[in-house]
């Protein structure tokens, strides 16, 4: 028995351990983890590890001494099966029942998989984990046609990692425009150009109707009839929450596992946190979300690390997120779903410029190209929900710091 059992060895996972012993946590600690590797960096994943610029180690959230000296039990290559809530203890797909103090869920989730025929071939590929990337990196050389299909954060950077390869990528999106669930429409139609500008064969609206192929991949079939040639395929089309033990367990949730503001399930001395946490978010309106990124598992783990210690916090961080492609950093703050207005900031075609989203004229989330600066200091404008006038918003002579001041 534990005194607290981290199911995770992901980014919030990772991040709750450090936080507890941050804080002066005595007690002992075992982290669970189905992947065999110490918890690593997972963004770098469809950027700088898919390249080849990051080696394995580099991308390592904490080097091994680390867990060593601060005496947190690493159980890797183990998977929760269940979870008995009753008597505070899990148990692994290798048998082992393993009792817990304190539970935090830090499981994430799996791809979505295509729903197609041909979906299982060698070749077509997901990415979430690094056997995913190295599974990938080991077929390259053979690929000269790749297709990507999702027009979402990961499919645009892992389709401009494949371009810079020098490989022939075509990238289907199902919807109008790519990155249509997180960003307004001219941030959309901005990086599909970026995208056509490198070579990448830009297809919205597209239909895919089935992969192809006799045991590998050899092209995927639209509905209109068309067959695109492919020896690779990436499919990145979102993720599914792990929570089934925890569901099965008895607690609420659904798309996710609901947890209130402290990260607490339905369930005693059980928090879930990170991508798998639906959990009612102030920067969208309260409403439950689940968020997908480093900076919500990591805020979302001290938040839980805290809590065991005795504090009285509730989640209120403010969402942010990064994407790189080519030479672009996109930094996003705040939730732009539900905008009503849109300002832009700085000229497009000059590569540096930021989207800042209004709703009923208060500013909920800016998304900067290029344009740290603009991120930096719009940050307390979304935190703050300001009011400000969009003549003033737009003269990017005028350091957004001013005008939060
Ligand atoms: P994870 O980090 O996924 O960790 C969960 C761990 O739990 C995994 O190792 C999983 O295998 C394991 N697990 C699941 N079920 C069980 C079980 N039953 N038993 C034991 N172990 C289990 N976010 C950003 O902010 N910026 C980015 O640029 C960005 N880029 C990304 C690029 C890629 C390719 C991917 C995949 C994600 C990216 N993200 C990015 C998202 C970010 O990585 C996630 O939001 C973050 O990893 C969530 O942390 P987590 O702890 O909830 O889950």
């Amino acid at each position: 028995r534990y005194d607290v059992v981290i199911v995770g060895a992901g980014h919030g996972g990772a991040q709750a351990a450090i936080a507890l012993r941050q804080a002066k946590f005595e007690g002992s600690i075992a982290v669970i983890g189905d992947e065999p590797e110490l918890p690593y960096e997972r963004p770098p994943l469809s950027k700088e590890y898919f390249s080849g610029e990051k080696a394995f180690e580099r991308i390592l959230i904490r080097p091994a001494a680390f867990w060593e000296e601060r005496k947190v039990e690493m159980l890797l290559g183990r998977r929760v099966v269940s979870v008995d809530a009753e008597a505070h203890s899990v148990t692994t797909a290798d048998g082992a029942t393993i009792g817990y103090g304190q539970l935090i869920w830090a499981t994430g989730g799996s791809p979505r998989r295509l729903a197609c025929a041909g979906n299982d071939l060698a070749g077509v590929h997901t990415v979430r984990t690094r056997a995913d990337a190295d599974r990938m990196l080991g077929e390259l050389d053979g690929v000269s046609q790749a297709v990507v299909i999702g027009g979402g954060y990961i499919g645009l950077e892992a389709a401009a990692v494949l371009a810079k390869f020098g490989k022939k990528v075509v990238l289907l999106e199902a919807l109008d425009r790519v990155l249509a669930r997180v960003a307004g429409e001219d941030l959309s139609r901005f990086y599909e150009a970026e995208h056509r500008a490198h070579g990448v064969d830009v297809r919205l609206e597209a239909a895919v109707e089935c992969i192809e192929g006799e045991g590998r991949v050899s092209g995927v079939r639209m509905a209109s009839g068309e067959v695109i040639p492919a020896q690779m395929v990436i499919v990145g089309i979102g993720i599914v929450p792990a929570v089934e033990p925890l569901i099965a367990a008895g607690a609420e949730g659904g798309n996710g596992v609901a947890v209130d503001h402290q990260c607490r399930t339905s369930l005693p001395d059980i928090f879930a946190i990170g991508d798998c946490a639906l959990h009612a978010n102030g920067f969208a309106d309260g409403l439950p979300i689940r968020l997908e990124s480093v900076q919500n598992a990591n805020d979302q783990a001290t938040l839980v690390a805290r809590t065991i210690m005795g504090q009285d916090l509730a989640y209120d961080a403010v969402p942010w997120f990064w994407s790189t492609q080519y030479d672009l950093r996109l930094q996003t703050v705040g939730l732009s779903t539900g905008h009503d207005a849109t300002v832009t900031r700085g000229d497009p075609a000059s590569r540096s410029f930021s989207v800042i989203y209004l709703k009923e004229g208060r500013v909920i989330a800016l998304d900067c190209v290029n344009a740290t600066k603009d991120y930096v200091q719009g940050r307390k404008l979304v935190v703050e929900r300001l009011s400000i006038d969009a003549a003033k918003l737009a003269d990017a002579a005028t350091p957004l710091k001013e005008l939060a001041a």
